[in-house]
């Protein structure tokens, strides 16, 4: 007899976007002449820019002819990709990671999820609320929670809370936890992470020889000269800390899939003889048993966002979603909503008005005006009376939206 891995039937049926796809198809069934603008799920919608799609031709090319064809290629990422990240997304900024410590995989999700499998089973996981779904529901799968409480929050989980009174950044534990997953600029809530922050973070997780896996796949959106883009910007860091990062947001990637994974020779955790282990060797072991690296093609088009062109044409698509962004902060405030978020990610994170249920709102966005957003309440218990909208959009549904709002709200 075959038997089922039971932790999965731990988890919480309704995985938010399935519950928001449902709803929103059955009213569209009903409704086949009402035009329905989006701005629920985080995917992006502007094409890939020209230097991308340049790159990705002649990587396909190359494909093409004996000469330069590519076989499986090295399991960690081709070297001309490392390098240019290294080169670009660190040593810019004064940050000293070697292009050895860069793993390049198809996307941050699997490695959010996957990287818990190199983690004993007995660590104290510890997550923001809200927080992006995945790492909950990847440690649940991998048994490492107990039951979902009634309080909606897994037994054996910390859930480190973030609310307007902390401007959605947490405190510190008051228990000892040993890896915390911090993702800034937040997703959903849009809030980032100030460098004083960050230091007492890296701070905590030396003094408790904890790891903080740091997920920055919005770090593009960052305006402020002064909000880190990257864990490794503060000292120590490289002792406590492995970081995430993706093209999908910073390029356009979500259907092209390309992201890495950074882990410092100098990061140990603790085997039960209480020996200090390389931590990058095990990731390595596993990522070159499990994965045979991301397509040929793909790797060229990422490193074309490196390119004098490639960087300005980002560029652009980043600016134009941060309109987009601004856009919606400065009518909702004006609607008299409180807003967060928008200014260094490209999420809005509003507060319904009479402490409307996040649900609740959201059914009467989509029946009253039409426009779909996330309940933040999907994103965990204090996301509850929270809404995100994506800045994601197309600019002229993104003024459509917030005037069809203006419209209907004027209590
Ligand atoms: C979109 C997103 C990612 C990126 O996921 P990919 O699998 O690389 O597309 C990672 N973390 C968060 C919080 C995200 O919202």
């Amino acid at each position: 007899m075959a038997y089922l891995n039971e932790n999965y039937e731990k988890l919480q049926a309704g995985y938010l976007f399935p519950e928001i796809g449902r709803r929103v198809n059955a009213y569209a069934a009903q409704n086949p002449d009402k035009k329905i603008i989006r701005m629920g799920i985080g995917d992006v919608t502007q094409p890939l820019v020209p230097a991308v799609i340049k790159a990705f031709h002649e990587g396909v090319e190359d494909m093409a002819k004996i000469e330069t064809f590519k076989g499986y290629g090295p399991e960690q990422g081709y070297a001309f990709l490392r390098e240019a990240i290294a080169e670009n997304e660190f040593h810019a900024r004064g940050v000293q990671i070697s292009a050895d410590d860069i793993f390049i995989s198809d996307g941050s999700k699997c490695d959010t999820g996957n990287i818990l499998e190199i983690f004993g089973m007995n660590n104290i996981i510890a997550v923001q609320d809200p927080v992006y779904p995945v790492y909950v529901d990847t440690s649940v799968m991998g048994g490492r929670t107990g039951t979902m409480q009634a309080s909606g929050y897994y037994e054996q989980i910390v859930y480190m809370l973030c609310t307007a009174e902390n401007n959605f950044t947490p405190e510190l534990p008051k228990q000892k936890v040993d890896l915390i997953f911090l993702c800034f600029p937040n997703n959903p809530t849009g809030t980032t992470s100030t460098r004083e922050n960050l230091e007492k973070w890296v701070a905590y997780a030396r003094a408790n020889n904890s790891i903080i896996l740091y997920d920055a796949a919005y770090e593009a959106y960052i305006q402020d000269a002064d909000v880190p883009h990257s864990i490794f910007e503060i000292p120590g860091a490289e002792t406590c800390a492995i970081e995430f990062r993706s093209f999908s947001k910073k390029a356009g990637f979500t259907g092209v899939r390309c992201a890495y994974v950074i882990i410092p020779e100098t990061l140990k955790a603790a085997n039960s003889k209480g020996e200090m282990v390389s931590v990058k060797a095990l990731w390595s072991r596993r990522h070159s048993t499990k994965f045979n690296g991301a397509s040929y093609p793909v790797q060229r088009a990422a490193a074309a966002i490196y390119t004098p062109e490639g960087k300005e044409q980002i560029a652009g698509v980043i600016a134009y979603y941060m309109e987009n962004a601004r856009i919606m902060k400065a009518s909702l405030e004006q609607q008299g909503f409180t807003v967060f978020g928008g200014v260094n990610a490209p999420y809005v994170w509003v507060k319904t008005k009479n402490n409307m249920k996040s649900w609740e709102f959201f059914d009467q966005l989509l029946n009253e005006i039409q426009v779909v957003g996330t309940p933040g309440s999907g994103f965990g218990p204090c996301g509850e009376g929270y809404f995100r909208f994506s800045a994601f959009a197309a600019r002229e549904n993104v003024i459509e939206a917030m005037e069809r709002l203006r419209s209907m709200n004027n209590e």
